[in-house]
C-alpha cells in the first residue's frame, strides 16, 4: 500500500475525534447523551419542499447527467431570492453557481485561487474548511484573531502589508460560527474596501443570513455598492430550511470568480440532481418560505433564551446571540475547551464542542449548538447543573 500524498501531512486531526471516542464510549456504556455539539438541524424540511421532490423524483428528465452550473429554473430561483431579500440584481448564467452544499463549493473555490505561495486570510476560529483547503492546496492560511473584545470581527487594519499582497482570499462568515456574532454593514464596506486595495477576492460565507433573532436582519455582502466586482457570497438551504441532508446551495457574485470555480467543478463533479434544485426552487421562491423561518427562528430563539438562563444559573457567562444557533461560552478559570468538554460529557453526559478545534483562538470556548428539542435541552442543563462544578 503506497503512503498517501504529503499534502494529508498539513491537515491537522479533527479535536472531535477525542470527544467523538469518549461519546461512543459512554453510549456503549449505557449512558443517555445528549448531543449539542453538531450544527445540524432537528426540524423537518418544510412539507411542501418534500412534495416537490416527491414529484420531481419520478421526472425522466432528471434522471439524466445535470446542467454543471446548475438549473435554469434554479439559479433564476436564486437570483429572485437575493432582489427580494436584499434588493440585490445577478445574472443567472455568469453569477451564479448551483452547489453540492456550500461545503462543496468553499472548498473548490479555495483550489480554484490558492497556489503554494499563496495566503488566504482565515479567521481563527472559524468552519474549518477554509484552512483546511488553503493547507491541501499548497496554500498559506493566516490567522485573523476573532475576540470578544473586537465583537468577533476580525481587524482588518492589523495584517502586516506584506500578508495583505500575498493574499488571494479573504473569508468572512456572519452570522458567525461558531461564536454567533454578526456583523454591521460598516464591517462589509470594509472588508470590500480592503479587498479592492489589494486586489484579494472577498469570500462572504452567509450559510446562516436567515437565523437571526431579537428582529435583527443579517446584510449580504452585496448590499456594499460595487461588491460583486470583489466578491463571491455562499449561501446555503441547509439551515433556513432543515436541508443539511439534501447538498444544495449556491455561490452568487463576481462572473470571475464564479467561472474559475466551474473550471475545478466541472472537472471534479457533475452537478446536483436536478430534482433536488427543483424542491430547493421552491424552497427559494414560494410564498409560505418567511413564514416557515420565522417560525424556526421563534424555535431556536426560544432554545438559546432557555440555555442562556440555565448555563448563567450555573455560573458560566453564556450571552444570546443575534445570530446562527451556536452559543460560544467561555470556559470556567482553570479549563482548557477540551477539557471542559471532556468534564460535560463524562459528568453529565453532555455533548459540547471544544473551541480549540475551530483554531487556536477558540481556545478557552466551548460551542453549544441549539439543533436538540427543548426537553433534551432542560435536560442537558438540568445534568450539567447537578454534576458538574464550575
Ligand atoms: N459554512 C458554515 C459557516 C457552516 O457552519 C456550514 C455548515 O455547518 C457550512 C458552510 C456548510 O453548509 P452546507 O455544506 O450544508 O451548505
Amino acid at each position: 500500500m503506497p503512503a498517501p500524498a504529503q499534502r494529508i501531512k498539513h491537515v491537522p486531526p479533527y479535536l472531535f475525534a477525542e470527544i467523538d471516542k469518549k461519546r461512543a464510549a459512554a453510549v456503549a456504556r449505557g449512558v443517555d447523551v445528549i448531543s449539542l455539539g453538531i450544527g445540524d438541524p432537528d426540524l423537518p424540511t418544510p412539507q411542501f419542499v418534500i412534495e416537490r421532490m416527491q414529484q420531481a423524483v419520478a421526472n425522466p428528465q432528471y434522471h439524466r447527467y445535470p446542467d454543471y452550473e446548475g438549473s435554469q429554473a434554479f439559479r433564476e430561483a436564486a437570483c429572485q431570492f437575493y432582489r427580494r431579500r436584499w434588493g440585490v440584481v445577478f445574472d443567472p448564467q455568469s453569477q451564479v453557481m448551483a452547489l453540492i452544499g456550500s461545503k462543496e463549493g468553499l472548498a473548490h473555490l479555495i483550489w480554484a485561487y490558492v497556489g503554494p505561495g499563496d495566503v488566504a486570510l482565515v479567521p481563527d476560529p472559524a468552519y474549518p474548511v477554509y484552512r483546511t483547503h488553503t493547507l491541501l492546496a499548497g496554500g498559506e492560511p493566516y490567522p485573523l484573531p476573532l475576540i470578544r473584545e473586537n465583537g468577533f470581527l476580525p481587524d482588518l487594519k492589523a495584517i502586516p502589508e506584506e500578508v495583505a499582497r500575498r493574499a488571494k482570499l479573504l473569508f468572512i462568515n456572519y452570522p458567525n460560527n461558531p461564536t454567533g456574532a454578526v456583523a454591521p454593514l460598516s464591517f462589509y464596506e470594509e472588508a470590500v474596501a480592503f479587498c479592492r486595495r489589494y486586489d484579494i477576492l472577498l469570500v462572504s460565507d452567509n450559510a446562516y443570513s436567515e437565523i437571526t433573532f431579537d428582529g435583527y436582519r443579517a446584510p449580504s455582502v452585496f448590499n456594499v455598492p460595487g461588491a460583486s466586482e470583489v466578491a463571491v457570497e455562499f449561501w446555503s438551504l441547509s439551515k433556513p430550511f432543515n436541508m443539511t441532508g439534501w447538498r444544495i446551495a449556491f455561490a452568487a457574485g463576481s462572473s470571475e470568480a464564479i467561472s474559475a470555480l466551474g473550471i475545478i467543478k466541472t472537472n471534479t463533479d457533475s452537478g446536483q440532481f436536478t430534482a433536488i434544485q427543483e424542491a430547493a426552487t421552491a424552497a427559494l421562491t414560494s410564498p409560505e418560505s418567511e413564514r416557515f423561518v420565522a417560525e424556526l427562528n421563534e424555535v431556536y430563539q426560544r432554545r438559546r433564551d432557555l440555555a442562556v438562563a440555565g448555563l448563567r444559573a450555573i455560573g458560566l457567562d453564556a450571552s444570546p446571540m443575534k445570530g446562527s444557533f451556536y452559543l460560544w461560552v467561555p470556559v470556567p478559570a482553570g479549563h482548557t475547551s477540551a477539557s471542559f468538554a471532556t468534564l460535560l460529557l463524562e459528568q453529565a453526559g453532555v455533548v459540547v464542542t471544544p473551541g480549540a478545534a475551530y483554531g487556536q483562538y477558540g481556545e478557552g470556548y466551548i460551542r453549544i449548538s441549539l439543533c436538540v428539542k427543548e426537553e433534551r435541552l432542560k435536560e442537558a442543563l438540568r445534568r450539567i447543573q447537578k454534576y458538574v462544578k464550575v
